[in-house]
């Protein structure tokens, strides 16, 4: 167990944390940043990336996060793949706990922790977690190739993962709970003009059935009817939406009722002084990667902001 302090500490390794990574190392003041237990964040669940600006032909999600990193470690981010797990913000420096046992204080802390799937919360759907329940087609599909899947919801996640696998299965039920998505009009085009995509709408998911080889079906309801039918099925992704990975500062931040973190507006600061909250863990409205990037950017320049005046008051000096 080691005892360090940092200036700037980054927790959380997608576009908004190591674009914080990239402007505090540029402002030199050598930041530390953990990964977290995804490295790259969510965009490394997906596939191609097309409304990134600055790539006309889109970009491949995992290479975007490689490429993230390489910039943030060209101007010295210290970069280390670990969690954290506690904080302690009620003295000055910030204190944090790391899954290794180190404890670190840091003078700034920013945090860009992000979201992580849903999952509906059936206890088969628990048992089968990885034995063919996935959240994510494009980092499991290629396991189903040549299998009939199914995908619940009907936004943009559930549709792209629908299209996605129908390339690589025969057969894609998409399981939608209303009588209508809400997937962009372009993304509901896509799924209705690709024939191997079945939709039930009005439907839930009833349970998960399978034995020890995985699952082998799912049953559904039609929630109107009171219906149910089985579909045989070997993958079942779930796409229904995100929660904001923020559990660990719960007590600690002010965050609104599904966890997202609130922040001045306009602004990347938090309701402690010296923690900054940027990314996908305090924006449920936009939660794209450009939006992420750019908040990132807001932390490290507050950051280094909140740093100055620091500096100032204690030493009646700018550095
Ligand atoms: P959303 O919150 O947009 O959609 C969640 C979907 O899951 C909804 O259709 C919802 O149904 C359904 N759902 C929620 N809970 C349940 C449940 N218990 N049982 C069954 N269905 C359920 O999440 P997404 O992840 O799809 O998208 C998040 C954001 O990211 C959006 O802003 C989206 O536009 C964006 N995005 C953009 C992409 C792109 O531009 N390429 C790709 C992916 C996402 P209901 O509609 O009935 O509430």
């Amino acid at each position: 167990m080691a005892e360090e302090h940092v200036k700037v500490l980054v927790i959380g390794s997608g576009p908004a944390g190591y674009t914080a990574a990239i402007y505090a190392s540029r402002a030199g003041l050598n930041p530390v940043l953990y990964t977290g237990g995804e490295p790259g964040g969510q965009l490394t669940t997906t596939n191609d990336v097309e409304n990134y600006p600055g790539y006309p032909e889109g970009i491949n999600g995992p290479q975007m996060m490689v490429d993230f990193q390489k910039q943030a470690e060209r101007f010295g981010t210290d970069i280390r793949y670990g969690m954290i797990t506690k904080v302690d913000f009620s003295g000055y420096p910030h204190k944090v706990w790391v899954d290794n046992g180190d404890e670190i204080t840091a003078d700034a802390v920013i945090i860009s922790t992000g979201a992580s799937a849903k999952y509906l919360g059936l206890p088969s759907e628990q048992a089968f977690a990885n034995k063919g329940v996935s959240a994510c087609a494009v980092c499991d599909g290629f396991f189903y190739k040549g299998t009939d899947v199914a995908v619940v919801g009907a936004g943009d996640t559930a549709a792209e993962e629908a299209t996605y696998l129908a390339n690589l299965c025969p057969k894609v039920y998409m399981i939608v709970r209303r009588d209508e998505m809400r997937a962009s009009k372009i993304m509901q085009q896509r799924v209705m003009n690709t024939p191997n995509i079945e939709i039930l709408w009005n439907t839930e998911t009833d349970e998960v059935l399978g034995d020890d080889s995985g699952v082998t079906g799912v049953r559904v309801v039609n929630n109107q009817r009171g219906e149910k039918k089985e579909l045989d099925i070997k993958g079942f992704f779930v796409a229904i939406g995100h929660k904001p990975n923020t559990d660990i500062f719960k007590g600690w931040l002010d965050m609104d009722e599904t966890g997202y973190l609130k922040v001045k507006p306009g602004t990347s600061h938090t309701n402690v002084e010296g923690v900054f909250a940027t990314g996908d863990a305090a924006d449920k409205v936009y939660r794209q990667a450009v939006t992420a990037a750019g908040t990132g950017c807001m932390g490290a320049l507050d950051a280094e902001r909140f740093l100055v005046e620091k500096e100032f008051e204690a030493t009646g000096e700018i550095a």
